[in-house]
């Protein structure tokens, strides 16, 4: 079932977003640091045309629900139009010389939903893209990705960071896109050629993840005030003085961002010196200072990341913002399908995904 099945006519407009995976820099974004991401070849579409009835008419393939509504501000209730909604509010918020108009919505995702590749920001993204062309409002990507941001921060009450925007909007696929959170300065940086990604699915739920996530978010806002800096991006890795932070467990978090930031540039330093080992091993350390100091893994999350190892991969982690989801690893193209045969015996291939 499709956009005409639905609303008996054709769409205006239809753009699209991408999911990203990112490779190393986790909780390194709201802290004003460095992250690596690259584009998935899994997206979000939208479909829209005007609708002429005052109301907002919205069709979620994935979830095969309708919604329809007319306030986008008061009648927020905790489901997935709240993501709609959210777009509606920040982009007459941003526009406010634009006449309101009501739409009727088709959003179709090849995205798996709520596993830290953030089909939310590709949603949002691509939400805003078919409202800035329908608008003929000129935001350039770089706005669209931070109201983008804002509709995940301001409505929906997630403390995220801007890379998920950023790389949905700006991002191309087959490109490692390192990206200065504190600047919003990026490179798009091509991959060697004998290196491969893939993912695997860890289906953890994530239940408790906006809560913990918040809960990071603010143990690192902690950890900044009491090392009195404004952004924890900024903390050199020798001149860390974990001694001015007086909760140990904040201590945990902060030494994982601070080290984090400090892989992140490694990592792109390897990238362009074709260094695949040496990342391979800075993905692991990743891992385990995600797993241990960070404690945003989980003992099905650790046991994939072992065994892909064990199986020949050069590293591996769990990416996005943390408590379950997918696995990221790298493996040297020619060995690839040694280590798919191998990883296949624990997986089955619906949980493995080539990058
Ligand atoms: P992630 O961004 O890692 O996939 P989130 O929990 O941040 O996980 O976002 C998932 C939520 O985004 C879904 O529960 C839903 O509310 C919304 N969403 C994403 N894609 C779609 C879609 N195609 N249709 C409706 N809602 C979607
Ligand atoms: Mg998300």
């Amino acid at each position: 079932m499709g956009f005409e099945d639905i609303f008996k006519h054709k769409p205006q407009i239809k753009e699209s977003a991408n999911a990203r995976v990112n490779l190393i820099g986790e909780h390194t974004d709201y802290t004003g640091g460095y992250v690596m991401p690259t584009l998935l070849n899994f997206k979000n579409t939208v479909e829209l045309s005007k609708n002429d009835e005052k109301k907002f008419v919205v069709f979620s393939q994935y979830f095969n629900e309708k919604k329809v509504f007319n306030d986008f501000i008061k009648s927020k209730n905790s489901d997935w139009s709240d993501y709609i909604k959210g777009c509606f509010f920040i982009f007459f918020d941003e526009n406010k010389k634009i006449k309101l108009e009501h739409f009727n919505m088709y959003i179709k995702s090849t995205i798996p939903l709520g596993r830290g590749i953030s089909s939310s920001s590709a949603l949002c993204v691509s939400i805003l893209k078919a409202l800035n062309t329908y608008f003929n409002t000129q935001i350039n990507e770089k706005h669209l990705a931070i109201l983008a941001k804002k509709v995940e921060n301001e409505y929906i009450g997630i403390s995220s960071g801007i890379m998920d925007q950023m790389v949905s909007s700006i991002g191309r696929y087959e490109k490692a896109f390192f990206l200065d959170c504190l600047n919003l300065k990026y490179e798009l940086i091509n991959f060697p050629s004998n290196w491969k990604f893939c993912l695997i699915d860890s289906e953890v739920q994530r239940n408790l993840r906006s809560s913990s996530y918040n809960d990071r978010f603010n143990e690192l806002k902690i950890a900044e005030k009491e090392l009195d800096v404004e952004y924890l991006g900024g903390v050199d890795l020798n001149k860390f003085d974990s001694d001015k932070i007086s909760d140990p467990t904040v201590i945990k978090r902060a030494r994982h961002v601070v080290s984090e930031n400090n892989r992140v540039l490694k990592a792109k330093e390897c990238l362009l010196k074709d260094d695949i080992n040496q990342f391979g091993k800075l993905m692991i350390e990743s891992h385990n200072s995600y797993s241990k100091d960070f404690e945003a893994s989980t003992a099905d999350v650790d046991e994939i990341v072992k065994r892909s190892f064990q199986c020949g991969a050069l590293g591996a982690r769990l990416t996005g913002g943390g408590f379950g989801g997918f696995t990221v690893s790298l493996i040297e193209k020619e060995k690839f399908s040694d280590w798919y045969k191998k990883i296949n015996k624990y997986y089955p291939k619906e949980k493995i995904f080539e990058v």
